[in-house]
């Protein structure tokens, strides 16, 4: 029901409009495909072998394991703290 001021369609076309835009928007924003030249977190070059081998990657070396490290390190703490709080 378009409300009779505006021919019928012409609502719908604008949503589809506003969904393909939100779509190629969020495929831009995908960690994948292209990799990233420079480190988004310190802005170092990203060597070539290592863009080459992981499509989409975003961190240079140091970057990527300094914060694997500290994922990990932060799940061992939550678990030990929860652990005394048991006991
Ligand atoms: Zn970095």
């Amino acid at each position: 029901m378009a409300g009779g001021w505006a021919r019928d369609g012409a609502v719908q076309d604008q949503i589809d409009d506003t969904i393909s835009d939100a779509v190629s928007a969020a495929r831009s924003r995908m960690p994948q495909g292209e990799s990233a030249q420079y480190c988004d977190e310190c802005g170092e070059p990203i060597p070539e072998k290592r863009r080459k081998a992981l499509p989409g990657v975003r961190r240079c070396v140091e970057c990527q394991s300094g914060k694997d490290a500290f994922v990990r390190h932060t799940a061992y703490n939550r678990r030990g703290s929860k652990d005394s709080q048991l006991r």
